[in-house]
């Protein structure tokens, strides 16, 4: 079966009554029929249900042996920094989001340090590696000037260099419609579920999806101890929405070419640069085009007058885009990433990330494109 359809066979009718709907089993415990005598599920911490369901859907999205799923994307990333010791080095892509930046600071205090290095340049990342290095963490796209990393390409190499390195890749801007990093050499894949995956702007989740038994062993241990699981109902919510991801995806990407299209053509008057993967102009296209089936349905852009008044101007005129942080829902969103998702991001990394001033994203719904365009061409104006 193609993916598309596997996607959806794979959410069987429940085996009880023939619910063509999966079950939501909100329950915290379960009976038992004497101690340690059960159907396999005893507290809801541990195992539930509806979550199991979750968690095997994503694991055959993403070609992986296991999943679990988290109350919100950044427990699923705490769970797999859990996994290293006092001691161990990350090398780490240089605009990662600025919630994971924020939680590698306080891994520091743990004595977990990140190098932090552009990843666009494999070789540069590779050559950061030691033998205290236990994790490569890749962003790809990147937020929000949608940098692209050969994945296969670094992930190969880097466990060349050394073989007990884990290569993580948050897989968040793309999804499983767009790429499998497992299948390019990734060990473990992150998502904020609460963007595609989910993809209706209603639910905060965390995914991880592992190739390999002994780590999925590692991190069940590390969730159930740590506590940070998602609910039955937000599980569900997150198996209703991913029935629709690769319609959305597709209907994302095509929106954002058309944008990024338009955006180009802006060029000769009030636009600076327009970030997406899709342009043949767009720096690491030709990676975009061998490691992704779309380009995604996430756009940036800079304006002549480089400041944060005039993006501010822009981002406040806008009707269809709506103003808001997150992105991957039905709805467009416009965002301003030096005041809102990237306020926290020391300056001199922000400009290093390419996040000027004037830095505007957004995140494409599944609206008609002419209406996304006219609102962009009147709030430029
Ligand atoms: N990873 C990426 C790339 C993100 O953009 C986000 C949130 O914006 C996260 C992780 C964190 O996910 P959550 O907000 O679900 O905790």
């Amino acid at each position: 079966m193609k993916e598309e359809t596997k996607l959806i066979q794979n959410i069987l009718s429940d085996p009880l009554t023939g619910a063509i709907s999966t079950p939501i089993y909100q329950t915290s415990t379960y009976v038992q029929e004497s101690p340690g005598v059960h159907k396999g599920f005893d507290y809801t911490r541990t195992n539930n249900p509806t979550r199991k369901i979750l968690e095997r859907l994503i694991t055959d999205l993403e070609y992986g042996y296991a999943s679990l799923a988290f109350s919100s994307g950044l427990a699923s990333i705490d769970a797999v920094l859990k996994l290293l010791e006092c001691g161990d080095e990350i090398v780490a892509v240089d605009d990662i989001y600025g919630g994971t930046f924020r939680l590698l600071n306080l891994y520091k205090k743990l004595g977990i340090s990140t190098k932090f290095v552009d990843t666009t340049n494999a070789e540069k990342a590779i050559s950061e590696i030691s033998n205290k290095t236990k994790l490569v963490w890749l962003e790809s796209p990147t937020n929000p000037t949608l940098k692209i990393s050969d994945i296969k390409y670094i992930s190969n190499k880097s466990k060349k260099k050394n073989s007990k390195i884990l290569v993580v890749v948050d897989n968040t801007f793309a999804s499983p419609a767009i790429q499998n990093p497992l299948k390019l050499g990734a060990d473990i894949i992150i998502h904020s579920a609460t963007k595609y995956l989910s993809g209706h702007s209603d639910v905060l989740a965390g995914l991880i999806t592992v190739k390999k038994p002994d780590l999925y062993e590692k991190l069940k241990y590390i969730q159930n101890a740590s506590g940070g699981v998602l609910s039955p109902i937000d599980c569900w919510l997150t198996i209703r929405g991913c029935q629709t991801l690769f319609l959305r995806i597709k209907k994302q990407s095509k929106n954002a070419f058309q944008i990024a299209s338009f955006l180009e053509k802006k060029k000769n008057s009030c636009i600076d640069k327009v970030y997406y993967p899709g342009l043949s102009n767009h720096k690491n296209h030709l990676i975009a085009v061998k490691q992704q089936r779309y380009f995604g349905g996430i756009v940036s852009f800079s304006l002549k007058n480089d400041t944060i008044e005039s993006a501010k101007k822009i981002v406040t005129s806008t009707n269809v885009f709506k103003l808001a942080e997150s992105l991957g829902g039905t709805k467009s969103l416009i965002c301003h990433p030096s005041t809102m998702t990237h306020k926290s991001t020391p300056l001199k990394i922000r400009m290093n990330a390419g996040i000027q001033d004037s830095l505007i994203r957004l995140s494409m719904g599944i609206e008609n494109v002419e209406d996304l365009i006219e609102d962009i061409d009147q709030a430029l104006k």
